[in-house]
């Protein structure tokens, strides 16, 4: 079949199944047959009269009933790219987003670049947040822990993959397994913090919902990491936060409760105040 047919069909069908905008449909069809002719998105525009093998077509057909069931784009490719890098990812870990690489600025702001700093990334996932940061302060020491076996399984391969070595993954419920001795320069999250009824979650559906959903309200893992971490901050240690997009002013009045000083929040690629922080006093 002919490329340029192929995608018109399919870009439509997508886009009425996924309720997408037509050129998002579009784009994501020229994602899958590009990786299954190992070519380059140019040249498929390019080349848009060529034909398609049977022997692609049959690899592509696979791919796009998968895409037509929902499962996102990263999942069936097994990766995302993320601060610069290419992360794999599966099932048990939630996909890293755009928005994160906010969260990820934010600390880097306040991680010294000539001198070691302790950070430690709550609830790693994939290990996005934990490897970006421990990748761009080499002095620095990074503790990511997850409670999830499956995801720091995946969060070590990708440090291993990326050739990053100033990370160490525990396994641990939030604070749980980290004695208090040790103190940290940095701790960020990103959370779950979606409503546990949120209609939104019905897009999120081949993600882990442990990764996604916190409580009826949305906010009980944030709350309980803004008032422990404290316990973990050296003196003028900053607690750095993803949340909601409604969720800035509550983080931000929790923060103000526990004590912290400086307390700020920052708005994303979208305009949304989407990560916020406070340092220990
Ligand atoms: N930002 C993600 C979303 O709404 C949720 C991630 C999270 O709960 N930490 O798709």
């Amino acid at each position: 079949m002919q490329i340029r047919a192929l995608l018109q069909a399919d870009a439509a069908h997508l886009a009425t199944v996924l309720a997408l905008p037509i050129t998002e449909a579009r784009f994501e069809v020229q994602l899958l047959l590009a990786h299954v002719m190992q070519v380059s998105r140019a040249w498929l525009i390019a080349y848009d009269d060529s034909e398609l093998s049977a022997e692609n077509m049959a690899s592509y057909q696979l791919l796009f009933q998968r895409r037509l069931l929902a499962e996102p784009i990263a999942y069936i490719f097994g990766e995302k790219e993320f601060y610069g890098m290419c992360f794999t990812v599966t099932p048990d870990v939630l996909i890293p987003r755009p928005d994160t690489e906010l969260l990820v600025e934010s600390a880097l702001a306040r991680i010294p670049t000539d001198s070691p700093a302790r950070i430690l990334d709550l609830g790693t996932g994939s290990g996005a947040i934990a490897i970006s940061i421990a990748q761009s302060r080499p002095l620095s020491h990074v503790i990511a822990v997850d409670k999830s076996a499956a995801a720091l399984t995946v969060a070590l391969a990708n440090a291993v993959k990326l050739g990053v070595i100033n990370v160490t993954f525990i396994a641990s419920d939030w604070f749980l397994a980290i004695p208090t001795s040790e103190q940290f320069d940095v701790i960020v999250s990103n959370p779950p913090y979606i409503a546990e009824h949120d209609a939104h979650l019905q897009q999120l559906q081949h993600e882990p919902i442990s990764a996604l959903t916190a409580g009826i309200t949305g906010l009980d893992d944030l709350q309980k990491i803004i008032k422990h971490a404290p316990q973990y901050l050296a003196q003028n240690g900053y607690l750095l936060l993803e949340h909601g997009y409604n969720q800035a002013a509550i983080v931000r009045e929790y923060l103000a409760q526990a004590g912290y000083a400086d307390i700020h929040s920052e708005q994303d690629l979208s305009n949304v105040a989407r990560v916020s922080w406070g340092r220990k006093v």
